[in-house]
């Protein structure tokens, strides 16, 4: 009889055990997760792109922010292999088609691999599914992030050409620099009427677009007729742009969306190594990240990724740096190095993105968690 007992006593204890959840190596995010209520797969994602934005770009801009960034609102975290097909240092046309198509391609190439054969981006594949699509960038709209989702060329500079192939991509709301490649052209051609023409509403460098209403099913916003300006000299439209972009797509979003936003001078500021301008930069979109992590709580349907195409400057924080008061930088190059940059990834599909892995398996997982 009390040997009975005992076998039952063991067989309730480890069924008990049995039906404890799996704490994977970091419970708490899970269980973040889990407790947000966020959908089993994402109907939209927004993909947040900071252009030279590594590890210590990330901690200046921190430490200037008393010592606190919207990116720890992440859940988890993840590190990518920026390295390009030719070159261990990624410029940022191969480090954006690397996430945008899936590929290692060579330093300059936009949306096309190494035999120059255009590759379907990831904005491309949700187009095909009926999905609607975004760009927004603090530059030209042709330029190496952008334009690798996009544009299919095989030289970054190509800004005409780029322009060009991106008519072929019927991008749903894209906002950045750049009009003069559409209507101050080397060849004449006006391209703003090709957009009008494929039902597009342009809003040209020259109008006041932040309290105009979109009142087509495809809109172009022109915020400088080239690159606009750092933040510390004015520009301020990349938060209303994230905003105003992730309202229009998700208006009677019945298939979902996929919005690409950059913060685009953070390299800006590294290939120049002034640091004041790398810690604007970043807390600007920083900030712009609260804004989105404050929709995707609310909406749990959308998957935010954040990471950058490489690190710029080789900067380091050095002694003599105090909290909120001033970074003391060392640089080792004013180009990119090859260090390993951050993932962070919060909503439904969100633990995907910890580990590491070559920045391609971004495009990847994004295609698989959409179920293209
Ligand atoms: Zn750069």
């Amino acid at each position: 009889m009390k040997k009975i007992i005992q076998s039952i006593l063991v067989l309730l204890v480890f069924t008990f055990i049995a039906c404890q959840p799996d704490t994977d190596t970091d419970p708490q995010p899970k269980t973040v997760q889990k407790k947000e209520g966020y959908a089993e797969k994402p109907k939209n994602i927004i993909l947040m792109v900071g252009d030279g934005m590594g590890l210590p770009q990330i901690t200046a801009g921190m430490y200037m922010n008393k010592n606190k960034l919207n990116l720890e609102r992440m859940a988890y975290i993840g590190l990518s292999k920026t390295h390009a097909a030719d070159n261990l240092v990624t410029d940022s046309a191969a480090g954006a088609t690397a996430f945008a198509c899936g590929i290692k391609t060579y330093n300059g190439a936009i949306g096309v691999d190494v035999q120059k054969k255009p590759v379907k981006t990831i904005l491309e594949l949700a187009e095909d599914n009926g999905m609607k699509t975004g760009l927004v960038a603090a530059c030209v709209i042709q330029h190496a992030t952008p334009a690798s989702f996009a544009a299919h060329v095989d030289s970054r500079h190509k800004y005409e050409e780029i322009t060009e192939s991106m008519l072929n991509t019927p991008v749903d709301i894209m906002i950045g620099g750049g009009q003069k490649h559409f209507d101050e052209r080397v060849d004449k051609r006006n391209l703003l009427d090709s957009l009008r023409k494929s039902g597009y509403q342009v809003i040209d460098s020259t109008q006041k677009w932040q309290n105009m209403d979109f009142t087509s099913e495809k809109v172009a916003v022109f915020t400088a007729s080239v690159q606009p300006k750092p933040f510390s000299q004015g520009r301020k439209y990349l938060k209303k742009a994230a905003n105003r972009s992730i309202e229009f797509l998700n208006k009677e979003n019945e298939k979902g969306f996929f919005l690409m936003i950059e913060g685009s001078q953070i390299d800006w500021g590294g290939h120049a190594n002034n640091i004041d301008y790398v810690v604007s930069e970043m807390k600007e979109f920083d900030d712009i990240v609260g804004e989105v992590i404050d929709f995707v709580e609310k909406d749990k349907e959308t998957l935010l990724i954040i990471t950058a195409d490489h690190e710029t400057g080789g900067l380091a924080i050095n002694p003599k740096s105090m909290m909120n008061q001033k970074i003391e930088p060392g640089w080792t190059t004013d180009y990119h190095t090859a260090t390993m940059v951050p993932v962070f990834a919060l909503g439904p599909g969100a633990k995907d993105f910890k580990g590491i892995y070559e920045n391609t398996a971004i495009f990847d997982k994004m295609k698989k968690l959409y179920g293209f």
